[in-house]
């Protein structure tokens, strides 16, 4: 697909300073879904035209697809429109290319952005619902819209016309700021597709993006919720947000975690997407860079034992070390004793951390054990907080009344934290079936009331308190993805 944006302002190269490309050079980037190339057709003092060119890669698109197989005709997967249809990978890929123009700053003339420009915009193609929505969306901002139709074949008039167009905007005098923001949040919006976001991030996007034309637009409510068409529950509180006028930043909001290692102990990657839809179409959210689960919840566990300020800590089932080697690093924890029952994993955990080359002090700091929840054990005695991340579901159900004992009975640390898959939002897992596990390994996977049901048992017998928290991005209706139950022992 192919954007065009020209101007006739004099001169019409300070275009190329405005969008930080120069006039003279191809440049090519790595964006979802493909390449993108930005040239200039056109570059003289008097009218100045920039491309940019979306090429996604329609095999690339399969693979990052939430799985459509046996939907549609056999080949539909790799013969359908997305390559060629202006959609949200044309909105990030203009975010990707353009990102400081639409922020409104040019180092090199820094009065540049404020200034009001003549442009026309072409974008080949869109397949809007119906011919007149690019004029509801883009005629109250003020611009001219047209409509370039083609007939499906030339040669067999009586088919008609292609539901493709080619769309041109013409604007006598506008920021290229604002045109770009417009386009970034309208294209999608037209788009007929399936589309799917990875949460409340979007209605942020929306906020930013929009903060500042949205609220007086007369189709506000209809591009909100085409915006976030999967996202019901969202619509409302970000119209809400909008006529406030509250914009906040998508980058102090977006959710990003770093990658995490390889040996995740999830063997299915969450494909966020809509609950109760049937997961077709191209997921955006699997195209953008992947959010492990994993050690999002490791980080939260982590944060909340330092809140607590414990100077001795116990990782139970601590596995290859990912959450030791964040404790460690917080240097008021004086003392961290991980165990598991697996010789293999405390072998790895010791290699990762580098047990053999720790300086001495840090050495003193943490001690690796051999052992099993399932059986008293002295050893673990004494500690103001222990953590059991993702272990439970690794037992056998009759054998938790073990475990109980020994942690809530005999070792009784002050604050535990138990976190185990959500069992309700395994329906957004593409790969996993119904009544499947996210782990060869698991013995069973609890919905929130189940682990609510237990936890709160579990307080009841032994004398704490305890509070339920969701691990991850809530989605309406399935909650997070994974859950975490910390408990408190009441002061006696
Ligand atoms: N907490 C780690 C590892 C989770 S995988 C992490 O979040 O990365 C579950 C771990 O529990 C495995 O390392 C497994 O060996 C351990 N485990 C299973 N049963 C156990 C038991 N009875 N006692 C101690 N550890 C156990």
């Amino acid at each position: 697909m192919l954007l065009t944006i020209s101007t006739t302002y004099q001169p019409a190269t300070d275009l190329g300073y405005l969008l930080h490309k120069n006039p003279a050079r191809l440049q090519s980037l790595e964006v979802a879904g493909g390449q993108a190339h930005i040239f200039y057709p056109e570059a003289t003092a008097e009218r100045c035209t920039a491309a940019l060119l979306l090429d996604l890669d329609p095999i690339s698109l399969v693979r990052g697809r939430a799985g459509a197989s046996g939907e549609g005709f056999a080949l539909e997967q790799y013969v359908n429109d997305r390559p060629y249809v202006a959609s949200s990978f044309l909105s990030a890929a203009l975010s990707k290319a353009f990102g400081t123009a639409m922020n409104g700053t040019c180092k090199d003339k820094p009065d540049l952005p404020a200034q009001v420009l003549p442009l026309a915009i072409k974008v080949a193609v869109v397949s809007a619902p119906g011919p007149d929505w690019p004029r509801r969306l883009f005629e109250p901002l003020g611009y001219e819209v047209e409509i370039e139709t083609t007939p499906l074949d030339p040669t067999v008039p009586e088919w008609g016309d292609s539901p493709y167009y080619t769309l041109h905007l013409r604007h006598a005098g506008l920021r290229l700021q604002d045109v770009l923001t417009h386009l970034y949040v309208l294209l999608p919006v037209l788009d007929n597709d399936k589309h799917y976001y990875i949460g409340e991030y979007e209605a942020e996007k929306l906020l930013h993006r929009g903060g500042d034309w949205l609220p007086q637009h007369p189709e506000r409510g209809f591009i909100t919720r085409r915006y976030l068409r999967y996202l019901a529950a969202y619509v409302n509180p970000t119209l809400e947000r909008l006529m406030q006028g509250e914009d906040r930043s998508v980058d102090s909001a977006s959710p990003r975690m770093e990658d995490g290692e390889s040996g995740s102990v999830e063997t299915v990657q969450p494909q966020v997407a809509e609950p109760n839809d049937a997961m077709r179409g191209l997921a955006e959210s699997t195209l953008q860079p992947k959010l492990s689960l994993h050690d999002q919840r490791l980080q939260q566990v982590a944060h909340e034992i330092y809140q607590l300020s414990p100077k001795r800590v116990l990782d139970l089932g601590c596995g290859e070390g990912k959450l030791l080697r964040l404790l460690l690093r917080q240097p008021k924890i004086e003392y961290i004793l991980g165990m598991d029952v697996s010789h293999q994993a405390l072998a790895r955990a010791a290699s990762r951390l580098h047990l053999d080359e720790m300086p001495p002090r840090q050495r003193t700091r943490l001690d690796l054990i051999q052992g099993s929840l399932l059986y008293r054990d002295e050893r673990l005695a004494g500690f103001d907080a222990a953590a059991l991340v993702e272990v439970i579901e690794h037992l056998d159900p009759n054998r938790l009344a073990a475990l109980e004992a020994v942690v809530f009975g005999q070792a009784r640390p002050a604050h535990v934290f138990v976190t185990t898959p959500n069992a309700d939002y395994n329906q957004l897992f593409e790969k996993l079936n119904a009544g499947e596990f996210r782990h060869d390994d698991h013995r069973f996977e609890w919905s929130r009331a189940e682990f609510a049901a237990w936890a709160t048992a579990v307080a009841e017998r032994h004398r704490y308190q305890v509070r339920l928290v969701g691990m991850g991005e809530e989605v309406a209706g399935v909650g997070a993805p994974s859950q975490m139950a910390v408990f408190n022992l009441e002061q006696s």
